[in-house]
């Protein structure tokens, strides 16, 4: 590392991402892929977008995407703000934040993205834990005292966990903090939770983030956008506008517009995943499992016998990938991504072989 860059950067840990193998017969469910395709229409306009125009630079504002996602969520256009992947929409957020005088609180037990963006942008963070059942308990983002936060960050539903928030809870904390930006990260939100976005109206201090990642299954496309009051948003495009005034490319737009335009193959396959989830679910506990209630795409599950890491390791000889995190509280878990029942099928006769 070259002495000439600052102390912040030689103290960044380098970026692990989740194995990306390249065999074919492996089973992946590590990185909370969606296990069907996006919409055909997505790829069509993609192909359709490559033919036509890539020597123009994209527009800089997005707007047919911004129009498309504020038709669905029933807002309007000033009040969506589009990313490469939700990861650098929080990455505006939390620049938005930079040198503010008070902590960013989070829970500790969440995505692991925003001590990282805390320690880059030399944001001051206070971390908050889970409950013992892994919940994230209401009073703890509450002032308390002199004790207030500069801005409060969570996914709902929370990750590695995949537990939601009741959407009044939601409520609760946005209301009890009306001078403070609420962040409620919904990467997860489409597999059973309820999104914020209908709040929207009532607290101009909320903001809501959402992908193309999951869901949308265009993980590779890098989509991302936030919903709030056309204030808090308007503070994220002058943050754009002095970083990369051209956030999305014309791949990504057109793919993104016309996957928004295909509501039925999104309700479609976020069903089958929510319906594969609940039989996994069942099959593990079979197998003596403590999983904890999940609304996302993927299941976080332990055994009481058995050691996360062997377990994970044992899975990898069986060439199936689950993700295992050596962390406080968590180290007995695994994360397993929802694949297709027949990928879920393998896993559950590999465990049994296992246990
Ligand atoms: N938020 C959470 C909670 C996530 O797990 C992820 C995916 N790792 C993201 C945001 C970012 O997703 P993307 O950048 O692909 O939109």
């Amino acid at each position: 590392m070259s002495r000439f860059w600052s102390a912040v950067v030689h103290g960044l840990t380098p970026y692990v991402p989740g194995e990306q193998p390249k065999l074919d017969n492996l089973v992946k469910l590590n990185t909370n892929e969606h296990p069907y395709g996006p919409s055909p229409r997505a790829l069509e306009a993609i192909r359709a977008a490559t033919s036509d125009g890539l020597r123009l630079y994209p527009d800089p504002n997005s707007d047919a995407l911004k129009s498309a996602l504020a038709r669905r969520h029933g807002v309007q256009p000033q009040q969506i703000f589009v990313g490469n992947g939700s990861d650098e929409v929080l990455a505006h957020a939390f620049m938005a934040l930079l040198k503010h005088e008070r902590a960013l609180w989070f829970p500790d037990i969440t995505y692991s993205f925003y001590p990282v963006y805390c320690g880059l942008y030399g944001i001051a963070q206070r971390t908050i834990p889970l409950a013992d059942d892994f919940s994230i308990r209401v009073e703890d983002y509450l002032p308390q005292g002199d004790e207030r936060p500069g801005a409060i960050i969570f996914p709902n539903p929370n990750a590695p966990t995949g537990m939601p928030l009741a959407l009044v809870d939601v409520e609760r904390i946005v209301a009890g903090n009306p001078d403070v930006v609420v962040v409620v990260d919904e990467a997860y939100v489409d597999f059973g939770g309820e999104s914020a976005i209908t709040l929207i109206d009532r607290h101009p201090n909320l903001l809501v983030t959402h992908t193309f990642s999951k869901s949308r299954s265009l993980a590779g496309l890098r989509v991302g956008y936030a919903v709030g009051h056309v204030d808090l948003i308007e503070g994220l495009e002058r943050v754009k506008d002095s970083f990369n005034s051209y956030p999305l490319d014309r791949l990504a737009t057109a793919g993104a517009v016309a996957s928004v335009a295909d509501e039925a193959h999104f309700q479609d396959s976020c069903a089958k995943v929510i319906a594969t989830r609940e039989k996994l679910v069942a099959s593990m506990q079979a197998l003596g499992f403590e999983v904890l209630p999940s609304a996302a795409n993927f299941i976080f599950a332990r055994h009481p016998g058995r050691d996360g890491a062997e377990l994970t390791a044992e899975l990898r000889k069986r060439a199936i990938i689950v993700r295992h995190f050596k962390a406080a509280r968590i180290d007995q878990f695994m994360r397993i991504t929802i694949g297709t029942d027949e990928q879920c099928g393998i896993l559950v006769d590999a465990l049994r072989d296992i246990l």
